[in-house]
C-alpha cells in the first residue's frame, strides 16, 4: 500500500514508528506536512498540491494533526477523503474530538461516565454554577488548555470563585469539574484501536501535584483496567467516530469516568510503558480496513 502520513515533523517519535512500522511491512510511507499543502477545493475532481507536484496515489493516510493546526489540518485531510484516501481517523471525528465541550456533551448524551460537568463563559452567578457541580473542591479547566496548563484545583469555594473571575477576565470559555479525590493524582489512558483497547497505563502525578500529565512531571507505569473499565473507553472511542485514540478515564468512587478522548494519541509512551509494538497494530488496522471511498462521511457533516 502507499500510505501518507500527514505530520509536521518526520522526527518526532510517533511518526519515525509508524514510518518504521509501515516500511517493515512492505508499504511505501509518504510524510506530508498539511500546512505546506494547497489546493483547488472547486474543482470536480478533488487534488492536493505539495511542493510543486500533485500528490496521487495513495490508499490511506494517517493524520497526526497538532492541535495548534486542527482547522486547516482537518480540511486537507478531508480533500484526502474527497479523493477516496481511506484516512485512520475521519476529519469529521477528528474535529468533534478537539471542542472538549461537543466530546463532553456527545459522551454524555449516550450514557458514558463523566466527573460531573458545568461550563460557563461569563457567569452571573459563580454560585449557583459551584452548587450545580456539587460546590468546592472543584477543577476548574480553561478549554483551550492542553498538557495540564489551564488546569487549577480550586480547594475551597473562595479560591474557585477567584479563579473563575479571573478567568471571566480573559473572557474565556471554562469547565468546571467535580474533583476526583479518590483517583490520588493518578489517570488512566487507554489506548484503542479497531474500538479495542489495545494497551493502557496509568499515569501518576508527581507528590503534591493532581495532574498526572507527563509534561508536568507524572510518570508511566503498567495497569491492569477492570473489564468496565476497558468497556468505558471502547464505548467512548465509538461514540466519538474514532478508529484510533487515546481515551483518558479516572477511578472514581462512582465507577470510570472519561476525562478526554485524544485522536493523535502519543505512541511513545504507551509503547515505553507497555512494550507494545502500537505502531505495527496501527498499521495492520490500516490493512484490513483500508478500502477507496470507506469513510463514513467522505467530509459531509
Ligand atoms: P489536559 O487536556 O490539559 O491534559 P486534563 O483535563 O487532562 O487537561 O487534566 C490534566 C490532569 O489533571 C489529568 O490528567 C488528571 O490527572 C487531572 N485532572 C483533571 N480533571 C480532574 C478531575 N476532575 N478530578 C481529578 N483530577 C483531574
Amino acid at each position: 500500500m502507499k500510505i501518507a502520513i500527514l505530520s509536521r515533523n518526520a522526527k518526532l517519535y510517533s511518526t519515525r514508528r509508524l514510518i518504521e512500522a509501515a516500511k517493515q511491512r512492505g508499504h511505501e510511507v509518504r510524510v506530508i506536512d498539511a500546512l505546506r499543502c494547497y489546493m483547488n477545493i472547486t474543482s470536480n475532481h478533488p487534488q492536493v498540491h505539495y511542493k510543486g507536484e500533485t500528490l496521487d496515489g495513495f490508499d490511506a493516510i494517517i493524520p497526526r494533526i497538532g492541535a495548534s493546526i486542527t482547522f486547516y489540518g482537518t480540511a486537507v485531510l478531508r480533500q484526502f477523503e474527497m479523493m477516496g484516501v481511506y484516512p485512520l481517523n475521519e476529519s469529521v471525528a477528528i474535529s468533534r474530538s478537539r471542542d472538549k465541550l461537543r466530546s463532553l456533551q456527545l459522551l454524555s448524551r449516550r450514557g458514558v461516565g463523566l466527573p460531573v460537568t458545568g461550563f460557563a463563559h461569563s457567569p452571573d452567578d459563580v454560585n449557583d454554577l459551584l452548587q450545580t457541580v456539587g460546590g468546592a473542591p472543584v477543577v476548574i479547566k480553561l478549554l483551550e488548555g492542553t498538557q495540564g496548563v489551564g488546569v487549577v484545583l480550586a480547594d475551597t469555594h473562595s479560591a474557585a470563585e477567584s479563579v473563575i473571575q479571573a478567568f471571566n477576565g480573559l473572557k474565556a470559555n471554562i469547565l468546571v469539574q467535580e474533583f476526583i479525590k479518590e483517583a490520588r493524582g493518578a489517570d488512566l489512558r487507554c489506548f484503542v484501536i479497531g474500538g479495542k483497547v489495545v494497551a493502557s497505563m496509568k499515569r501518576q502525578a508527581k507528590e503534591g501535584e493532581f495532574r498526572s500529565n507527563l509534561h508536568q512531571g507524572g510518570s508511566a507505569s503498567l495497569v491492569r483496567i477492570t473489564p468496565e473499565e476497558r468497556a468505558a473507553a471502547a464505548r467512548a472511542a465509538k461514540i466519538m467516530g474514532l478508529n484510533v485514540c487515546g481515551v483518558d478515564l479516572l477511578r472514581s468512587n462512582h465507577g470510570p469516568v472519561v476525562m478526554e478522548v485524544n485522536s493523535s494519541p502519543g505512541i511513545e509512551g504507551i509503547e515505553m510503558a507497555t512494550q507494545k509494538d502500537i505502531a505495527g497494530q496501527i498499521i495492520t488496522f490500516i490493512e484490513k480496513n483500508a478500502k477507496p471511498f470507506h469513510t463514513k462521511t467522505r467530509g459531509k457533516g
